[in-house]
């Protein structure tokens, strides 16, 4: 799940020491059907298609990286599904001969992500120098992506037209078979999509206290942060979650009390979903978002 995340930070990681990295293919309806008869009901949709893709890794490498990221520091939480899922996939795939690698992230117990990179190297048979300098490379490739992909984000925002703001966690915003289909459809309707989360981390994070003060999720925090920078910019906000999300259950409602001034819709998407549902849904935001600004 935290693929289009920290993509750059693990491929240079394992480039740098010498290593082939291996990914599954964009989420499609196979890939879904079967993480969903692998998850239990009540698992998110998210979960489901992390699962699909995990199976489609199983026999294609020597290991599969499934990171336990617990938290950033104090109300800067993640998800408890990332602390799950090593132990998930470990039981999950118990009857494969799949291996699994794993490292860390507890700043709470201090157990920081640079320490964990340099325990993953020493597991994988390398030394501390050179897991040293490979974790740096790695950082360096993550900002430099991040920056970019902020700074796209910038000139689209002085783009002239109509703008929606995307408001998801990245694998549901970039998810082919999810939010994608939402870009997609914006696009074509001469929208200008743009998104919460690719803005300034530490901006987002400081900006999300004019909505929250207490939310303690770290993804959450930077959205709301990420809605406080745009909302002047933007015509229209969507809230996209994949069902059940408990934190965007909440998180959601709050911003829907609170952020008054902006046309927002709330978009959950499930298995059953559909791509027809959702246009008519996004159909009918864009009609009212013209109708406010006299352009219908
Ligand atoms: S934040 Fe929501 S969508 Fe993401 S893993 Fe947790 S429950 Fe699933």
């Amino acid at each position: 799940m935290l693929y289009y995340r920290c993509y750059a930070l693990w491929k240079t990681f394992f480039q740098k020491l010498g290593m082939e990295t291996v990914v599954s293919a964009p989420t499609d309806r196979e890939i879904m059907e079967r993480g969903t008869a692998l998850a239990i009901d009540e698992a998110c949709l998210s979960l489901k298609v992390y699962l699909g893709h995990v199976a489609a890794l199983v026999g294609r490498c020597d290991y599969i990286l499934a990171p336990r990221v617990s938290n950033f520091g104090r109300q800067r939480a993640m998800c408890t599904r990332f602390e799950s899922t090593p132990d998930l996939v470990r039981n999950v795939f118990r009857d494969s001969r799949q291996k699994f690698l794993s490292y860390e992230v507890d700043a709470e117990q201090k157990k920081g992500e640079e320490d964990a990179f340099l325990e993953m190297g020493k597991e994988l048979g390398c030394t501390a120098k050179e897991a040293k300098r490979a974790y740096k490379a790695a950082k360096k490739a993550e900002l430099v992506q991040h920056k970019a992909r902020v700074q796209k984000q910038e000139q689209l925002c002085r783009r002239e037209g109509m703008k929606i703001l995307i408001a998801a966690h990245s694998y549901v915003a970039e998810d082919p078979y999810m939010g994608k289909t939402v870009t997609d459809y914006l696009k074509k309707a001469g929208i200008i999509p743009l998104r919460a989360d690719l803005v300034d981390r530490d901006a987002a994070l400081k900006r999300s206290r004019e909505l929250s003060s207490t939310c303690k999720w770290e993804i959450s925090r930077e959205i709301l942060g990420g809605i406080a920078l745009r909302r002047e910019t933007v015509d229209g906000i969507i809230l996209l979650s994949a069902f059940p999300c408990g934190p965007d259950a909440m998180v959601n409602e709050l911003i829907a009390r609170r952020v008054k001034d902006v046309p927002l819709l709330n978009l959950v998407l499930d298995s059953q979903s559909g791509t027809a549902g959702v246009e008519t849904r996004l159909e009918s935001f864009i009609d009212i978002i013209r109708f406010k600004e006299g352009k219908l």
